[in-house]
């Protein structure tokens, strides 16, 4: 099946008893034991597993794909604990090598969380494959990847980094938040795991937060990261896999509008004297730009796009956006403008003139004409 139509049927089961099309949500945390004890019915106790969430976890692995339909996903309560959950599968003593540029909340729990428990981390640039082989260690056993990365658009090419984790003995993950499984199959790519913030793109209208794990098959490593998930107990609620669950439903539908309108707004922004570089990897002149156009069936939603004049003329140029929210997070219809090195603090290598947008789903015309009247 076609990803666009196991997203449009998402969990999709005609209830027996009563015909309902849209799936009930399963609020109870506890499930009824057979006479002899047994548990026929596959549900012990909702932390264990629940029908919403194992529903969400089948869409989320058949979505990303993986050899012959093997694929097998953990849901979690956010990205961060999907992300943290893969960390911890490993052990102290374990080397990771991560990206430069990546969403900051997962550099920091490297460095703050995970450094501390025994789990040593490089950070490289992965647009230089070299550099990455030359960061592997004889205790190296995972790469993580994020592309395109977060805020810079970094574009990595994953076919490539699989392959210097497999020689290493390591695995490949590929945080592909800001794609989506619509644009991007990291799977096909040879990655070993997929992570998702589900609070993004997945269910797509900024009202329910959520992660997931999904590993290419099942293995000893998905496994232990879904001990984790039972045992640490970081999961999402029914009501939270059933709101994902509807968004993904219109996923296919979101993304090529979400790419449309970014790549009419980059175009626009590049051509702005008061826009000093615009991040988008649909630009020809982007530096990821073929890798890209190989492994990404469209460019997606997000851009970046620094201003002329430094840090107080991005803060201003925020400050006069009105149809643009002013907010963090991505992925949703709105579109959102965020000055990102204030949000990630004083550490941030984030460029301080830098504004990062997520592109929704208005008419981009009117985006374009909010962000003219903000730079003028
Ligand atoms: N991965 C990426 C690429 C992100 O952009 C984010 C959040 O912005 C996360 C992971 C963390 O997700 P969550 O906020 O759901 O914990």
């Amino acid at each position: 099946m076609n990803p666009e139509t196991i997203a449009a049927q998402a969990a999709h089961r005609i209830d027996g008893e009563t015909g309902a099309v849209a799936p009930p949500i399963y609020l109870s945390t506890t499930f009824e034991r057979d006479p002899d004890g047994e548990y026929s019915r596959g549900f012990v106790y909702s932390r264990v597993d629940n029908p919403n969430r194992r529903a969400l976890e089948q869409c989320l692995a058949l979505l990303e794909g993986g050899e012959a339909g093997r694929a097998e996903a953990a849901a979690f309560g956010s990205g961060s604990a999907a992300t943290a959950a893969v960390f911890q599968a490993l052990a102290p003593g374990d080397h990771v090598i991560a990206p430069d540029d990546c969403y900051h909340g997962t550099s920091k729990m490297l460095r703050e969380i995970f450094a501390p428990w025994g789990l040593q981390a490089s950070f490289v640039d992965m647009t230089d494959a070299d550099s990455v082989r030359r960061s592997v260690l004889p205790n190296t056993r995972l790469i993580w990847v994020e592309t395109p990365s977060n805020p810079l658009l970094k574009i990595t090419d994953i076919a490539e980094m699989a392959e210097i984790a497999k020689s290493a003995g390591a695995l490949c993950a590929c945080d592909n938040t800001w794609a989506s499984p619509m644009l991007q199959r990291p799977f096909e790519l040879s990655a070993d795991l997929v992570v998702h913030s589900t609070t993004k793109y997945l269910s797509g209208h900024e009202d329910v937060t959520g992660g997931a794990v999904v590993s290419r098959e099942d293995s000893a490593f998905l496994q232990r990261v879904r001990l984790i998930q039972n045992l640490c107990g970081a999961v999402p609620s029914p009501f939270d896999c059933w709101l994902t669950l509807r968004g993904i439903r219109t996923l296919p539908a979101r993304m090529p509008h979400h790419s449309a309108n970014a790549g009419r707004l980059a175009r626009f922004l590049q051509d702005n004297p008061r826009v000093s570089a615009v991040h988008y990897p649909g630009l020809p002149d982007h530096p990821g730009h073929d890798i890209a156009a190989r492994q990404m069936s469209d460019f997606g939603g997000m851009l970046s796009f620094q201003v002329a004049g430094g840090r107080d003329a991005a803060m201003d140029v925020a400050a006069r956006v009105r149809l643009f929210v002013r907010a963090t997070s991505l992925g949703g219809t709105q579109s959102l403008i965020e000055h990102r090195a204030s949000i990630e603090g004083p550490e941030s290598p984030t460029p301080d003139d830098l504004l990062r947008v997520s592109v929704g789903l208005e008419n981009v015309d009117d985006l374009i004409a909010d962000l003219a009247q903000a730079l003028s």
